[in-house]
């Protein structure tokens, strides 16, 4: 449907809100399963010449697109913080890692040049090619509405498949343009389709036969329940999940540096990242001052409007805020100290927002809600270790394997734990190790389903499919019958 949204016959809606103010800024026609059926044809069509397009063509589009975007990534960044809420510059850094994505596979025709062996037998060359899938889904969650669909779509496209492209219900605005500037830079109707909705255009895509692989990111429950029913219709599937990522401080670290990576990690996008830290594990004997540094400068985050110049935004809904608070509410019951209690912040912005301050625990014990699940919000817990080993397994047991970082100023503990640590990704003195685009991003255990990552190597990977060919152009002499096993002579 090139840049707009399948119109579809679905009378099913959901609110869009403006979360700085808790005002419906727009309504989102949910696509049903007619919608994603015709949506997915559509494609289907689309795919059929656009796989047969040259890598110029291809690679021209995405290159007509990169400056596209380049141009007008601070309207971009407004669409993000209008819907999501983030601060406008924490939705321009999206928008920037986005956009690497994009220039990442301009490069497609490097990405897909695969080998050539001559003569693997006496007259018979060999070589390898990567095609693209067809049709590919992406579905993708509320908290990155700009940069998750672009770890997959420039990927998809470049490579030659057609994608329907499904995004939150609740800040679809950022997926739309993205896909009218795809039109504009001249990708043919059809290639990139945006489709609404929730459950209903989920299901009916993970059960469409004539999608061929799924890219998922969001909560764990979901990301499992999106694997296991779209491998069950024989799909290729990557399901990226939820987090809780652990931040490790030796105590030769720099405290300073630890407290401000700390804060930074914890409290960024009001802790709506999958990347964010949300516990600091202390090991003693620094717990007391590390806890003071924070507490410090916790003092200085300005919660407000991100349209105002603000550290910290709201959260994205009403319902996502008051289950935030709730577990503030249940961390003070279990008996964890609250450093900092921000169920009553002071906010520069309208009263209606989805407005929570930044929360800090000490004393946090495995055993409690707080600890054990994902918040995804501003609330930080420090946990208190004795040793390194007991720091270890504490990160290794959880279920969880998303992100994760050590703060020492030892290179060899650091080593030791990028070694033993049973994580995706890892930061050493760094809180949040986003790998770069020509790198692929995904965590371990319950933090990804399936074993490709997204983007880099292993994103273009995805989204082809590997041949071999083995070839003989015939000399004048002909060797005659032979009905062996072929091997080399
Ligand atoms: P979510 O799981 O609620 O929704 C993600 C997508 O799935 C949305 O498009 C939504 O419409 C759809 N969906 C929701 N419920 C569904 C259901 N029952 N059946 C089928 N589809 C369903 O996630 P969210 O709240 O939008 O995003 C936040 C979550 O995403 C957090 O858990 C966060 O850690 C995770 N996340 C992970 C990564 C990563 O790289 N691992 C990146 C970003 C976000």
């Amino acid at each position: 449907m090139g840049g707009k949204p399948w119109p579809g016959t679905s009378t099913r809606t959901g609110d869009v809100f403006d979360p700085a103010t808790g005002t419906v800024a727009d309504t989102v026609v949910f696509a049903s399963a007619d919608d994603v059926d015709a949506a997915v044809r559509v494609a289907s069509d689309a795919a059929r010449s656009w796989r047969d397009a040259s890598l110029a063509k291809r690679s021209a589009v995405l290159f007509a697109f990169r400056e596209i975007m380049n141009a007008r990534r601070d309207e971009l960044a407004a669409v993000v913080t209008a819907q999501h809420g983030k601060v406008l510059s924490d939705a321009a850094g999206e928008v920037q890692r986005g956009l690497e994505v994009v220039e990442y596979a301009c490069g497609i025709p490097t990405l897909v040049r695969a080998g050539f062996s001559e003569n693997v037998s006496t007259g018979v060359d060999s070589y390898a090619i990567r095609q693209p899938l067809g049709v590919v889904a992406v579905i993708s969650p509320f908290n990155f509405p700009a940069m998750v669909p672009l770890w997959f779509v420039p990927i998809a496209i470049a490579a030659g498949n057609a994608v329907v492209l499904k995004p939150s219900e609740k800040d679809p605005g950022a997926a739309v343009l993205l896909a009218e500037w795809f039109a504009e830079a001249g990708l043919p109707e059809g290639v990139l389709n945006v489709v609404h909705g929730d459950k209903e255009a989920v299901d009916a895509l993970l059960d469409h036969p004539a999608v061929k692989a799924v890219s998922f990111v969001g909560s764990t429950p979901v990301a499992r329940y999106v694997y296991q029913r779209g491998t069950a219709a024989g799909k290729r599937v990557q399901a990226l999940g939820g987090a809780k990522n652990h931040m490790v401080v030796l105590p030769d670290a720099d405290l300073d540096l630890a407290a401000d990576a700390a804060v930074n990690a914890g409290f960024g996008s009001a802790g709506e990242r999958c990347m964010a830290i949300s516990v600091v594990v202390a090991v003693e004997p620094i717990a007391d001052e590390l806890v003071a540094k924070i507490a410090f400068r916790m003092s200085g985050i300005r919660t407000g409007d991100g349209r105002r110049g603000c550290d910290m935004g709201p959260l994205v809904t009403g319902a996502h805020r008051d289950r935030v608070a709730s577990y503030v509410a249940a961390g003070v019951e279990a008996g964890a100290t609250a450093v900092v209690d921000g169920r009553d912040p002071a906010v520069d912005g309208e009263p209606g927002g989805f407005w929570l301050g930044p929360t800090l625990f000490d004393h946090v014990t495995p055993d409690m809600s707080i600890y054990r699940d994902e918040i995804f919000g501003p609330v930080l817990s420090v946990v208190r270790t004795g040793s390194y080993d007991e720091a270890l397994t504490l990160v290794n047991d959880s279920p969880y394997g998303n992100g994760t970082a050590i703060f020492t100023n030892d290179g060899g503990a650091a080593r030791r734990f990028q070694h033993e640590v049973e994580v995706g990704m890892v930061g050493v003195n760094v809180p949040i190790p986003v790998p770069m685009a020509y790198y692929s991003f995904g965590g371990w255990k319950a933090s990804l389903f399936g074993d490709t990552h997204a983007h880099g190597l292993e994103g273009v990977h995805f989204f082809t499919r590997g041949k071999v060919v083995t070839s003989r152009w015939l000399d004048p002499s002909h060797g005659g019958l032979n009905l062996g096993f072929p091997t080399q002579s």
